[in-house]
């Protein structure tokens, strides 16, 4: 790894909201009077009855309760509208940016309003009321965030899922929450090629019943309309009118659900409630962005994602900032898309995944160079480790040497940023995500659990709660307990390896367990599992990710054949569309190996480490093979792997 240190500049530090010395002083005060410090910075929203009580939290295992500012109500819409229009009513919220690189949009405060309004009076006359959830499943257009406020302004509870999700996928998530409401549009549009959402939804309907459906119109494309069911937004818009009073909810009201990718076993549906959620991803988005009044900031992440939630909609929009949404990728119609679209609308804060990062290095410098990007102040990257030659390469290429990085550490269990550096205070090394943000109490703990001092590696845990943190799996308390509290007693576990230097600077080294990364999109390994087993000609799976270029990591997925099945090119290419089919493109296996036995332990658990090794055509080394319950299936493996040097 790197050591390379880039100082803070001069002039970052003398502009920014924190320098060093105001960075250790806050950091300190947040973590000796937690309650103090939040008291005044849960201040920063506006509150209908204030709050009397901050923190009222406990990461005992036999009672993990999680509380912030209790006592308090408030509307998270009229936080990121209302109590903008006086001061800044005509500046635009958010900017959008099309597909097609002639069509964008500017959204004033006073547009939003009246659209969100607009939306919350659409969703109460089809009888949503407040706690009933709404499942969201829309592309990246304006609407998918007036939908997210409208919820939040009638206090109903939105889960969005990712416009790539196919229709099983949609269905699992509409029932486990029993949304009885689903909003999307005709179809999406990404690169140039549309995305059937609205046949997606009926199919999912099929298997998750819901009472209502309202569609969006965006491309135009023929769908059918069931009667009784559906309705289109812009007829429902025209009946409706633009004002509503935001319901009080109290701070510890759910505001929404997120479903993680389900690495073992079905998704968790992460639920985040109101007034804690709203502080710390407003607060995060102004400290760690170092935003400032007039910057015009864009995230690239799609609103499927948590970083969506937390930094394309509610952080900024509680700040009163601009947020630039993009409805399409990075490399239509060409690789310079990116560029082209912060020199258009003078983009000052830019964040993105290093996935992202990755695939346009490899498309050549000249894309970047031939745009100005002279507006550019700030760069972000989010979602994985970046790795150095990324990170070097977004620095002098795309950031002219000019711009700080902030690599952001968080999960969508966190709510918001836990580990990254602030741009005036935070000398960076290219590759880690530094230091703790404020009230984070990140600690290096080994397998036994003991806390480890100075430079060290080992699992990263958090040692007490912050106002973002979610406050239960939705339906299943016991999971929460379970998943992240018992591993280590009294700490949360993130799940995450970590590796602490001489500085006190956080380095991540991935998960500890195996979730496959494939261009920014999370999945597990058992739900691509799960769709080969379904496979008639299947009878068993495993997958793993090893190292992809463009992708970050690809899918290599072991299969065992049903009895009497022969491996063929032809059944290859039938796996792969079959998981295409239930999952989407983007779980595509890049590699399947047939595969006569999968290594497993006496138990019958498969033992992934060795398939990783395996797959990264490394096996020099299996490590202890000695509870193998028949080591000879791991010579097959080697002999017949898929991916040589
Ligand atoms: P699941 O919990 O179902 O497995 P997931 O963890 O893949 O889903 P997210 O919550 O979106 O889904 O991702 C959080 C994870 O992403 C972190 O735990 C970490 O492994 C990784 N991550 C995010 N940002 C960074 C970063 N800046 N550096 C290193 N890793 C990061
Ligand atoms: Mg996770």
């Amino acid at each position: 790894m790197s050591d390379n240190v880039f100082p803070v500049p001069a002039e970052v530090a003398s502009r920014a909201l924190a320098d060093n010395a105001k960075y250790l002083e806050m950091y300190r005060k947040s973590v000796d009077d937690p309650a103090g410090f939040w008291g005044e910075h849960g201040k920063r929203i506006d509150w209908i009855k204030p709050f009397s009580k901050v923190k009222n939290t406990s990461y005992d295992p036999h009672n993990v309760s999680i509380k912030w500012f209790e006592d308090g109500t408030l509307n998270v819409s009229a936080n990121c509208i209302d109590r903008h229009l006086e001061t800044r009513g005509d500046q635009p919220a958010i900017i959008w940016e099309g597909d097609d690189p002639a069509d964008h949009k500017v959204i004033t405060y006073k547009d939003l309003h009246r659209e969100v309004c607009t939306f919350a009076n659409v969703l109460l006359a089809h009888g949503v009321k407040k706690g009933d959830r709404v499942t969201i499943y829309l592309p990246m257009i304006p609407e998918a965030a007036y939908a997210m406020l409208a919820c939040a302004r009638i206090g109903a509870v939105h889960s969005i899922v990712f416009g790539g999700f196919s229709p099983d996928s949609l269905a699992q998530r509409i029932a486990d929450c029993k949304s009885t409401c689903l909003i999307t549009a005709d179809e999406g549009l990404r690169g140039g090629r549309t995305v059937p959402l609205k046949l997606n939804a009926d199919r999912a309907a099929e298997k998750a019943p819901v009472d209502t459906m309202i569609v969006v119109k965006r491309t135009g494309g023929a769908v059918a309309m069931t009667g009784g069911r559906d309705v289109w937004y812009h007829e429902e818009a025209a009946k409706v009118s633009a004002e509503n009073t935001p319901a009080e909810m109290s701070a510890e009201d759910p505001l929404f659900i997120l479903y993680t990718s389900g690495s073992t076993g079905s998704p968790k549906g992460v639920l985040h409630t109101s007034g804690g959620y709203l502080v710390y991803a407003s607060m995060t988005h102004q400290y760690v962005f170092d935003y400032h009044e007039g910057d015009i900031y864009w995230c690239t992440a799609d609103v499927g994602w948590v970083t969506g939630h937390s930094y394309i909609v509610y952080g900024p929009l509680a700040n009163g900032a601009t947020t630039l949404m993009f409805e399409g990728i990075p490399t239509y119609p060409n690789a310079g898309r990116f560029w082209d679209v912060v020199d258009k609308h003078k983009v000052n804060i830019f964040y993105t995944a290093p996935t992202a990062i990755r695939s346009l290095m490899g498309a050549g410098d000249e894309h970047v160079t031939r745009t100005s990007r002279e507006s550019l102040r700030l760069l972000g990257s989010v979602g994985e480790p970046i790795n150095p030659e990324a990170w070097m390469w977004y620095y002098n290429v795309v950031g002219d040497k000019r711009c700080p990085i902030v690599d952001t550490w968080w999960q969508t269990e966190t709510g918001g940023i836990l580990i990254t550096p602030l741009p005036g205070a935070t000398p960076l090394k290219p590759g880690s995500a530094t230091r703790p943000f404020f009230g984070v109490q990140p600690a290096v703990v080994d397998a036994e659990g003991n806390i480890l001092d100075g430079a060290t590696e080992g699992n990263l845990v958090i040692l007490d709660s912050w106002p973002g943190q979610m406050r239960t799996v939705y339906g299943d308390h016991d999971r929460f307990v379970q998943t992240y509290f018992s591993t280590y007693k009294g700490m949360y576990f993130t799940g995450d390896g970590c590796r602490r230097d001489a500085d006190g600077y956080y380095w991540i080294t991935g998960r500890v367990d195996d979730v496959i990364n494939v261009s920014g999109h999370r999945m597990g390994t058992a739900e691509v599992e799960s769709a080969l087993v379904a496979h008639p000609k299947v009878s068993e799976a495993a997958v793993v990710g090893y190292p992809h270029d463009i992708k970050g990591q690809g899918i290599y997925a072991y299969v065992t054949l049903m009895a009497g099945e022969e491996p063929s090119e032809a059944l290859r290419k039938e796996l792969v569309a079959h998981v295409r089919k239930e999952i989407g493109p983007i779980a595509s296996p890049d590699l399947i190996q047939f595969a006569p036995g999968l290594p497993k332990t006496r138990s019958g658990k498969i033992m992934r480490r060795i398939l990783r090794k395996i797959a990264e055509d490394s096996f020099e080394n299996l490590g202890d093979t000695s509870t193998l319950a028949d080591p000879a299936v791991v010579d097959d493996l080697i002999e017949n792997r898929q991916n040589r040097a």
